[in-house]
């Protein structure tokens, strides 16, 4: 099941530091949403502006990518002026191909930031990218759809 397995696995989302991303030459963040940089409708905390606020002085493009509607996107995006698409439609890669088109990075300068193996992490792996696999935020407000996907994640961690 090496296909699921994350190149780098973090607490939370602020282990993604600046030595980790000049490190790894990464210029460009493609995050998912819930769970992953707050919990279900959650909005921004301080913990993300302030990571925010890093990535933006060092000019680390980050961009919300997520399955969720546009408005959720739009609610957690819009207060940081982050571009953010919902609907993506991961682990299917087109959207994504052509946001990245549109925006002009390149996968070999990008990582992808999730919560989930079935949708973050294999959709970062087809778009050829690194990925990293945080653990969820906010779990007790998760949707039962996402609680039972977590089972299945858990068995195919203990086949790594
Ligand atoms: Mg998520």
């Amino acid at each position: 099941m090496k296909i699921f397995k994350p190149s780098y696995e973090f607490e939370h989302f602020t282990d993604v530091s600046l030595q980790f991303l000049k490190d790894n030459n990464v210029h460009a963040i493609f995050s998912d949403l819930d769970s992953t940089l707050a919990a279900h409708d959650q909005l921004g905390d301080d913990q993300f502006t302030r990571w925010h606020e890093r990535l933006e002085a060092n000019q680390i493009k980050l961009i919300v990518v997520s399955n969720n509607s546009q408005g959720r996107v739009d609610r957690f995006t819009k207060p940081y002026n982050i571009p953010g698409y919902g609907r993506c439609n991961k682990p299917a890669p087109s959207k994504i191909r052509s946001i990245m088109k549109e925006i002009g990075v390149k996968e070999t300068d990008s990582i992808f930031l999730g919560d989930q193996l079935f949708t973050d992490v294999l959709c970062g792996k087809l778009l050829k990218m690194k990925t990293v696999l945080v653990k969820p935020l906010g779990i007790e407000h998760e949707p039962w759809t996402v609680r039972w996907k977590r089972g299945l994640e858990a068995s195919i961690k203990k086949m790594w």
